[in-house]
């Protein structure tokens, strides 16, 4: 699980998140949704620990992590967390394979074959385990991003954007992906989208609007979603 306890994130005169709290409860999946700049990244890394709250607090499976070093942050994060990105971010000389144990080898471990191959058979691609991103399409580009993500069994997996480089169908396997796992106990998951479609694979969907938590729907449907989109300042 996840809490935030009252975070700020200020960029020199600038208020990005004002007065955040929220959790992420173990098991649950959460769509975080809003207006461009409205602070949806920002939320995202500061709960994911990629950066720092300029108040308030992260606490991510009963850590708060303010109370590490930045060596321990990193091993932590590595451990416990998970990330994916709009752009899925692979090492084009790795195989899918390679990229999926990088995690497991900056931590400096010797990467398992068994969970290697278990975290790609997780998003069905077993079969492309040899092949290198470029011989991959995008949405398996992005599964193998999943698959990397997954590799050390993080409590929680944020995912910023995750479609938004691929097109409808092929988002929708992804995100039947996204689904699975928490449905099979695996990760809680966080993510971020614009997209009313994408939202409705989530248990609950939170609304920002300038910085600040501006409401949150559960059980959301893409109808509700986006009827509270023009409802809102979207
Ligand atoms: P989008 O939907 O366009 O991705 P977002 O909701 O993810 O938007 P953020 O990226 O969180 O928005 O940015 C929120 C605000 O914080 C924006 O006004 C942005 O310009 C500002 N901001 C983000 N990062 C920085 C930074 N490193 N330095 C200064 N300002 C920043
Ligand atoms: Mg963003």
């Amino acid at each position: 699980a996840v809490r935030l306890e009252s975070l700020t994130k200020t960029y020199g005169a600038v208020t990005v998140l004002r007065d955040i709290r929220v959790s992420f409860p173990k098991g649950s999946f959460t769509a975080v949704m809003g207006p461009s700049g409205s602070g949806k990244s920002t939320l995202l890394q500061c709960a994911a620990a990629l950066d720092r709250p300029s108040s308030g607090r992260v606490i991510i499976d009963g850590t708060d992590v303010a109370g590490l070093n930045e060596t321990r942050l990193t091993e932590f994060r590595r451990e416990s967390t998970g990330f994916v990105f709009q752009a899925f971010n692979l090492l084009p000389s790795l195989t899918a394979e390679q990229n999926v144990a990088l995690p497991v080898r900056l931590a400096g471990r010797r990467p398992d074959g068994r969970a290697v191959r278990e975290a790609l058979a997780r998003v069905g691609l077993e079969a492309k385990a040899r092949s290198r991103p470029s011989q991959l399409s995008g949405g398996q580009q992005q599964r193998v991003a999943v698959a990397r993500a997954l590799v050390t069994r993080p409590a929680v997996l944020f995912a910023d954007e995750p479609t938004g480089a691929l097109d409808l169908a092929t988002g929708r396997e992804l995100l039947d992906v996204l689904r699975k796992l928490v449905d099979d106990g695996l990760t809680t998951i966080v993510m971020v989208t614009h997209d009313p479609n994408v939202a409705s694979y989530a248990d609950r969907v939170l609304f920002l609007a300038d910085g600040r938590l501006a409401g949150e729907l559960t059980a959301p449907t893409s109808e509700a979603v986006a009827a509270r989109m023009t409802g809102a300042t979207c």
